[in-house]
């Protein structure tokens, strides 16, 4: 409820995305590990005031967007409906769906998925008060009206009006409405055969007043993948990463260190090779992509891993670090371990490492150290170790 009326919201995601170019409608591209469609919810789905959520989406996404919704949207009554073939008919559908009667509606752009809580809190006071209201930020760009010249090859556009820039404001969402006021404007616009492209031109047409609030040059509407922030911002050229592993001796078993068979009495436990040293490495470089641990990547209770070569894994952390668009700069390893002596094989595990890695030997580091005797890689109850990593924006 907003002053006593209740609040409904519509989030129109009806469109295609056509100039995205992705495989997947732009409301549906990943943002953060979410949909688009899902961050441009939360501030909905959090906040106390909003009774009422409709979701308007292609056809073919209706059952992943409300899977996706459920739970973000459970202290609501959540619609998921299918979209027109514009934004204009997706609206429609929208207030259709909508349970409510009256009260204020917001209606908001699934493709502007960083709207703040002040651009909301503006829009819905002056909805209350005005009976409409859009959010419009100052236009940085000089605007001309034209009309066609008639020479298509030279010129195909004369201008007709420059209108002054100071007065002009590029229009965003949410925009907030009378619930009552806005079914009856589209109503209008469709007898009328009105060209929509905005919620308030419709009620703008109709004779009544729309408010204009402040909004917020961050409330960006996606449009190309290029509008998409980057996982990491820009400028952050370097990620660094540490990474810890131990596992216990067992009899009978190949001890394998950085991929390399290390002749010794004895091996390590473990459900895959227990390559202790390569876990720790890979550790390393999911930290410093803030992705997790090799026990989500990787779970021992998959018997996929059971007995597999650790350098198989490393291969699909390897590639999940070029996906996001890194590479290693160096890392610096370390074997805590009484024995074996590792001297005699330096330079084959750091090999080893560095082609599975993408990068030169040189870039890659083992040291090795005992603990005086001292716990229980001093008791030589097994090994550990600990890798630190330094990956470099490709
Ligand atoms: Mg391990």
């Amino acid at each position: 409820m907003y002053q006593g009326r209740p609040l409904t919201v519509i989030l129109a995601a009806g469109g295609w995305g056509t100039r995205f170019g992705g495989k997947l409608p732009k409301q549906f591209t990943e943002l953060a590990g979410r949909s688009v469609l899902c961050v441009a919810a939360e501030p909905f789905a959090a906040d106390s005031r909003v009774d009422e959520i409709v979701v308007v989406v292609p056809e073919a996404y209706r059952e992943q967007a409300e899977s996706e919704l459920r739970v973000l949207c459970q202290q609501k009554r959540l619609t998921v409906v299918p979209g027109g073939a514009d934004r204009t008919a997706s609206v429609n559908a929208g207030l259709t769906a909508a349970f409510a009667e009256d009260g204020i509606v917001l209606v908001h752009d699934a493709a502007r998925p960083f709207v703040s809580s002040e651009v909301i809190d503006s829009v819905l006071k002056a909805a209350f008060t005005y009976g409409a209201a859009v959010p419009a930020v100052p236009v940085t760009d000089t605007i001309y009206e034209t009309v066609p010249s008639g020479d298509e090859e030279a010129a195909p556009y004369l201008a007709a009006r420059i209108p002054d820039r100071g007065t002009l404001r590029a229009v965003q969402t949410p925009q907030g409405f009378d619930l009552a006021l806005l079914r009856a404007a589209h109503q209008k616009a469709r007898e009328t055969g009105l060209a929509v492209t905005d919620d308030g031109m419709p009620v703008f047409s109709a004779g009544e007043r729309v408010a204009v609030v402040a909004g917020d040059s961050a409330n960006i509407k996606i449009t190309t993948p290029e509008d998409l922030p980057a996982k990491f911002p820009a400028g952050s050229g370097f990620r660094i990463g540490f990474g810890f592993d131990a596992h216990r001796f067992a009899e009978d078993r190949p001890l394998i260190l950085g991929g390399v068979l290390i002749p010794f009495e004895k091996g390590l436990a473990g459900h895959s090779d227990a390559d202790v040293l390569t876990h720790a490495l890979m550790d390393a470089i999911l930290g410093a992509l803030r992705a997790g641990d090799i026990g989500q990547r990787f779970p021992d209770t998959d018997d996929a891993y059971k007995g597999v070569s650790s350098m198989l894994l490393l291969g699909d952390v390897v590639s999940l670090m070029e996906k996001e668009g890194y590479e290693l700069a160096n890392c610096d390893l370390t074997l805590v371990a009484e024995r074996p002596k590792m001297a005699p094989h330096h330079s084959a595990v750091e090999e080893s490492l560095a082609a599975a890695l993408g990068t030169e030997p040189e870039n890659v580091s083992l040291k090795a150290t005992t603990t005086e005797k001292l716990g229980f890689t001093g008791r030589e109850e097994g090994i550990a170790a600990e890798a630190a990593v330094l990956l470099r924006r490709k």
